[in-house]
Parts: structure tokens; sequence; C-alpha cells
């Protein structure tokens, strides 16, 4: 087929294979014809191995093969493989793998797939997972140089957003750990089909050498995140020492040591303020 990204060619495609879409899935195709090419363009895939999480009817796949040195592309749901048959017939650097990209072994079919090349990841994503799955390319700890991926708007403002301003959260801290995030562009709800109930962006995440602020124990570091971001609106102390099991007066010493107000919020910390309160706290959990 000469051109897939429009809502005829993907009725066509659905009533030849009897496709429905399915919701659970996050199964929202791409029929805008100018998104694909951008997100290869911009994620990096020219002359790269990349990792493709849910290629779908293939739409991004073709972009991606067009330009990369290999593609790997791993869908889930079963019914779109004789579809990629079809679409992807003739493109002989990519290789579709049947599976739940958040259970298979990443870093062996990495490894299988590229040697010791390193990959980038390039992706529409099912919005029911999204933060499972970035945070699980990312804390893994795979051989990837950048993750260009399309989520929802609301979804990239929270991933993108600077530490100490109130779009961030949990994930923001632990986007911002392993890599430096940006907004690359908006894709409107029409550009999709079916139609989402609200607009996308395509974010790229470009993954740090070395973690960002370094603490003693990273695990620590995460729950102390987790609790302060639990009553985000909450002063840190009493989240933070109930999620850490300590006693309030501990907490309170650690930030004033800090020099952090004993009514700060989590909202107002930086990544570094917080793993150095994470490395004043270690130590003085009660596991
Ligand atoms: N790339 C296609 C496009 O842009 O038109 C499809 C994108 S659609 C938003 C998400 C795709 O991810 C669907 O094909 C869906 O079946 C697949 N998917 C959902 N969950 C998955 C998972 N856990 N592992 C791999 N693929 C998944």
């Amino acid at each position: 087929m000469e051109n897939i990204a429009s809502a005829k060619a993907v009725k066509e495609l659905c009533e030849r294979y009897g496709f429905a879409f399915s919701k659970s899935l996050g199964q929202n195709f791409l029929i805008n014809p100018s998104v694909c090419p951008r997100i290869a363009e911009l994620g990096g895939a020219e002359g790269a191995n990349v990792l493709e999480i849910g290629p779908g009817f293939g739409v991004l796949t073709r972009e991606l093969a067009r330009r990369a040195r290999r593609v790997l592309a791993i869908e889930i749901d079963q019914a779109v493989l004789p579809v990629l048959d079809e679409t992807l017939a003739g493109l002989d650097n990519v290789r579709v793998l049947h599976g739940d990209a958040l259970k298979l072994d990443l870093a062996q079919l990495l490894r299988e797939e590229f040697g010791d090349a390193p990959a980038v990841v390039c992706a529409n994503l099912p919005y029911y997972v999204t933060s499972p799955m970035i945070m699980s390319l990312l804390e893994q700890r795979l051989p990837i140089e950048a993750v260009t991926v399309m989520v929802q708007k609301e979804a990239a403002l929270r991933l993108c957003a600077q530490m100490g301003t109130r779009a961030c959260g949990a994930v923001t801290a632990a986007v911002r750990y392993y890599s430096e995030p940006r907004i690359l562009f908006q894709v409107s709800r029409g550009s999709f089909l079916p139609p989402p109930k609200v607009d996308s962006c395509v974010i790229r995440l470009d993954l740090r050498k070395e973690p960002g602020p370094q603490a003693a124990d990273e695990a620590l570091l995460f729950r102390l995140i987790r609790a302060a971001f639990s009553q985000r609106r909450k002063t840190l102390a009493n989240p933070v020492s109930t999620g850490l099991s300590l006693p309030k007066e501990t907490v309170l010493a650690a930030l004033s040591d800090l020099g952090l107000s004993s009514s700060a919020r989590a909202e107002e910390l930086t990544l570094a303020q917080f793993a150095a309160l994470s490395d004043r706290l270690g130590g003085q959990t009660h596991e």
C-alpha cells in the first residue's frame, strides 16, 4: 500500500481484515500523514537501531524502517499481525515481535537484535500504560539513548515539567533523574482514528549517561519522592514520616539541616534537594 496514514486507508484495512479497535489496548491509530515522519526524524531514527512499542498497522514503523538501520517492533495484539505482514511487506530491516512490552525481557531482546550497539525508542504509546512503560524503559538501564513517544498532552506536561513547579509529580522526578525531557510538538485529537478525547504531544527524553543528582541509596530516594508526592498539597513532613516510618521530628530536623522550611511541600523541592534529604534520612528508616 502506498500511504496508510489516512482515515480512508485505515478504515479499508479494518474492513478487509475484520479488525475492530480495542479501547483497552489504547488503539488510536495515526491518520495524519505529517506526524510519523516528524517522530522518526526528531526521534533520531536515521541510521539508528530503533525499538518501537505498539506498531498497530505499521504507519510509524514504515517511516522508521525507511530511515533506520534496524527496527524491532513489539505488538501485543495478535489481530494486527496479518495487517503488518501486508503493510510492512518488502521492508527487510523490520522484525515484528508479538508480546507485551511491559513483560518481555527487553535487555535480552535488544542484545539479540542489535548486539552491543545502542538503540532509540520511537512510539505512539498506548495511553493506558504511558507511565509504567516509560518508567520501565528508564529504570532498566537499557542501552537506549533517547525515548521519543506520543503521549496524552496532560501526561506530557507532567512528564516534562520543571522540578519545583506545580505541574511536577513523583513521575517528573523519576524522569528527570534518568533523562533530560522536552516536549517536541503537539498533535490534535483529529490526527487519530478513533479520535481520543484529548490532544497529545510528542516528547523526547534524552537519557543521561549517569543518573541525575546522586543519592547514596537510590531505592530510598524513590520511596521518599513517592511519599512526598502522595499528599502533594500538604507539607512534606507528615507524608514523609508516614511513608518512611520515621518520627516526624527526624524529618523536620533533616529539613532544617538542609535549610528547608518545615512547611516545604513536595512540589517546591529540586531533585538535588530530594537527594540530599534522602541521604540525610538514610540509615534512619525502620525497615
Ligand atoms: N503505532 C500505531 C499508530 O501510531 O497508528 C499504533 C499506536 S496505538 C496508540 C498503540 C499500540 O500499542 C496498539 O497497536 C496496541 O495494540 C499496542 N499495545 C498496547 N499495549 C501494548 C503492550 N503492553 N505491549 C506492546 N504493544 C502494546
